[in-house]
């Protein structure tokens, strides 16, 4: 049984739809695609965007996408981050079938490159700083200003840059700039730097390179020099195409990928930028990247989310070319539709209060039937231990009850699911009034639930057998940021609006035992609960520790009585 959403069903987005306009032409024979993070960071669930488009494109093509670590700031990454980033990928559900690169691996040609611009006059050694540079830029409405060092000879040039590469001259000293136009309309085209001085140290190249080429000159060239054929990246990067065009033009290669921008994702109640997840980490506002809390891949798949949900996820969302939010109860629902599918039900106790079932035989236990899934009896069933005393959640007792409440208060009978009706005799309070306990009856000709005189009972609630419990920490999440759009004040922190409520501990719930064989990759349905899974990061000795993948409704929503 598969909940993956067809792709075929749906009309074809832009984008597949210029891949598939492309094949049909004959412009190319396979469409080649890459995913090009920079190893600064975690993915979070925008890459997973970009990541189901791109493999996904290919996948459905039969043909090949590109993982090529974006390296050109040796500063900001790490190795830990690409082997994050390659987990992550693979766990999605892709493959780069031995097509991982890294820009670090072309650094030699783009040298190569950056000589031949300076040989055709089309770039420059500048020795403005940032701020001037910036100051001569000009604005949208004004042109910028030639830099004074813009007409030096080509001879000059050359001897500058190779005595940029061999690290004569300090970080800051100059760049490297492209000769393009200074009264352009698109300010990127304002002689853009294509290289800068870094004396650092390259997670790859090692101590190789005092100079480290720019985004835009690298990104191109590393497409060309994969023979990529379709360069899909995010809407911001749509007035640097000019110059993505630009440096492939002027230096007249091979082949020419072309670039499309497509909308990214954004979900409200969180944020998804590399840079504010970093500083959560950094900060200790969650416990790291994995957090169930953050909407990294990582934190999902610790969260308990399925590659599929995420899949079906993007899926839904599509690829348009507007800006637009999507809903976190979209997310949310994902995955209780992939979950709803495939996760077995089974009782756990988040908040316990103690039965005494006075008629039931002190020493006595016996075995009752339950269901795995009760809408796919092919799920099976599994038996629940049952003795005389139990516990229920401390919710589904009221004292002072009205007549619409059908769980349990005194003198009011309920339905233990799969076993028998109880009635309430007595709540055993303490001296602060606080209840300890409570006093039941069984019916013992109930068995199973349903009373052979057929008096009706509405309320059915789930519990557990006391000697036979699972004792275990359930962690419940709620959304990391209180407020809808928490980056979007600009006079304020993100960081302001986080949640203070975002994580609930509850150390001392009761399970029922079969949990105490759960594995990592197993996910429930605590009925009436929502959905959990054993925190893949917690282990040893002590209670096992559950987390909550999702509430079984959207309880942004009404909830109404389980
Ligand atoms: P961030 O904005 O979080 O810092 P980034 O764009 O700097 O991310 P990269 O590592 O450069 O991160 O991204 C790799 C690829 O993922 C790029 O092609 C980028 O366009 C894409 N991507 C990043 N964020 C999103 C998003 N929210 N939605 C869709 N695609 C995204
Ligand atoms: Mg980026």
């Amino acid at each position: 049984m598969t909940t993956e959403k067809d792709p075929a069903a749906k009309p074809l987005d832009f984008i597949r739809q210029i891949v598939a306009d492309d094949l049909a032409s004959g412009k190319h024979r396979s469409p080649i695609t890459r995913f090009p993070p920079e190893p600064n960071g975690f993915l979070h669930i925008g890459h997973a965007k970009s990541i189901c488009l791109n493999f996904g494109i290919a996948k459905e093509n039969n043909s090949i996408c590109h993982l090529r670590f974006d390296d050109t700031n040796p500063d900001k990454e790490s190795t830990d981050y690409v082997e994050s980033i390659q987990r992550d990928v693979r766990w999605l559900g892709f493959d780069w079938g031995g097509h991982l690169y890294y820009a670090s691996d072309y650094f030699d040609h783009l040298y190569d490159y950056a000589i031949q611009l300076i040989a055709m006059g089309k770039a420059y050694v500048c020795h403005l700083s940032g701020d001037e540079i910036r100051a001569y830029r000009g604005t949208l409405t004004e042109p910028g200003r030639e830099s004074p060092y813009r007409n030096r000879s080509v001879e000059e040039n050359l001897d500058l840059f190779t005595r940029m590469r061999s690290g004569e001259f300090d970080e800051g000293a100059c760049v490297l700039r492209a000769k393009i136009d200074m009264a352009s309309p698109n300010i990127i085209m304002r002689d853009p730097v294509l290289y800068r001085i870094l004396k650092s140290h390259h997670h790859r190249t090692g101590d190789k390179w005092s100079i480290y080429p720019m985004y835009d000159f690298t990104h191109g060239l590393s497409d060309m020099l994969e023979e990529v054929t379709h360069s899909l990246c995010t809407l911001e990067f749509e007035n640097n195409r000019a110059l993505y065009d630009w440096v492939l033009d002027s230096l007249r290669t091979p082949n020419h990928p072309r670039q499309i921008e497509f909308a990214r994702l954004n979900i409200n109640y969180t944020v998804t930028s590399k840079r504010k997840l970093l500083q959560l980490v950094h900060e200790g506002h969650v416990t790291g990247w994995d957090d169930p809390r953050m909407l990294t891949i990582a934190g999902l798949r610790r969260r308990g989310y399925t590659p599929a949900a995420i899949r079906n996820f993007c899926a839904m969302v599509g690829i348009g070319r507007r800006e637009s939010w999507i809903d976190m109860s979209v997310l949310e629902n994902a995955a209780r539709d992939d979950l709803n599918l495939h996760a077995h039900r089974v009782f756990g106790v988040l908040d316990p209060l103690k039965i005494v079932i006075t008629n039931y035989p002190e020493g006595q236990m016996e075995e009752v039937v339950a269901q795995n899934h009760p809408q796919n009896p092919e799920m099976g069933t599994r038996t629940l231990p049952l003795s005389r005393e139990i516990y229920i959640e401390r919710s589904d007792f009221m004292e002072d009850a009205p007549k619409k409440f059908f769980r349990l208060s005194v003198g009011r009978e309920v339905r233990l699911r799969y076993a028998y009706l109880i009635t309430c005799r007595e709540a055993v309070k303490d001296a602060q009034g606080r209840i300890m306990e409570l006093r039941c009856t069984y019916d013992p000709a109930t068995r199973g639930g349903s009373a052979p005189d057929g008096r009706k009972v509405k309320g059915t609630i789930h519990w557990v057998s006391v000697p036979h419990a699972l004792r275990a920490e359930v962690r419940l999440y709620d959304r990391l940021f209180s407020v809808e759009y928490p980056d979007a004040d600009k006079e304020r922190s993100f960081m302001e609006f986080l949640n203070p409520a975002s994580l609930s501990v509850l150390s001392d719930c009761m399970l029922e035992p079969g949990l105490a064989h759960a594995g990592p990759d197993d996910r429930f349905q605590f009925e009436r609960q929502g959905y959990f899974c054993l925190d893949a990061a917690t282990g040893g000795p002590g209670a096992p520790v559950f987390n909550r993948i999702v509430t079984l409704r959207d309880s942004w929503t009404k909830q109404s009585e389980a």
